[in-house]
């Protein structure tokens, strides 16, 4: 249950999750969940960005993996909000910069959608899919309201991160890699010194 996870058991929990679940599909793409956030978080690494980024990409769809956390209802649907469920899961030991990428990283594509029209023809086959499913572009006023979060940067540079991080053959370090960056970040925003 995540109310027994500390800021000491909560990275290596996660490492656990990548080990034992993440070689589930990622629904509609050649590569599995843990190959996704992996790419992600490596194209951050690559790319210079900060490790807050580098970590919410590893971490942006760990909502699909909520059952592990305890907060599984029997009634949630397969793809059920799982980017709420997984900020949930991880803002008692990550900053809200992070948990917001989390949180909004399908608000975000529904925001590139609508403000970026070449955005649109980059998508995948099944995030057009389930763009549909997940209400289609924003609306003017809900654009609005999207760039007033502080944290807007962060989280389009995450859902850039989500969208490049499907490749069927890259190769990525393992979850043990960042690790020691994870905790880091945890440890800044839980006051572990
Ligand atoms: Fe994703």
């Amino acid at each position: 249950m995540s109310n027994k996870l500390t800021p000491q058991t909560i990275v290596p929990f996660l490492a656990d999750i990548f080990e034992r679940r993440g070689g589930e599909e990622y629904l509609g793409e050649p590569v599995t969940m843990a190959e996704h956030m992996l790419q992600g978080a490596a194209l951050a690494e690559r790319g210079g960005m900060s490790e807050r980024i580098i970590v919410a990409a590893l971490l942006h769809d760990i909502g699909h993996f909520t059952s592990e956390f305890g907060t599984y209802h029997p009634d949630d649907t397969h793809d059920r909000h799982h980017e709420e469920a997984g900020a949930e899961v991880l803002e008692e030991f990550f900053p809200t910069v992070v948990t917001d990428c989390v949180r909004y990283h399908v608000a975000a594509k529904r925001y590139l959608c609508a403000t970026k029209p070449e955005y649109f023809k980059r998508l995948s086959t099944a995030s057009v899919h389930s763009l549909n499913l997940q209400g289609g572009p924003m609306s003017a006023g809900e654009v609005a309201e999207f760039e007033r979060n502080p944290n807007l940067e962060e989280i389009v540079q995450v859902r850039y991160l989500d969208d490049a991080g499907k490749h069927a053959d890259m190769e990525t370090p393992g979850f043990s890699h960042f690790a020691p960056m994870v905790q880091r970040v945890v440890d800044a925003h839980c006051g572990v010194h």
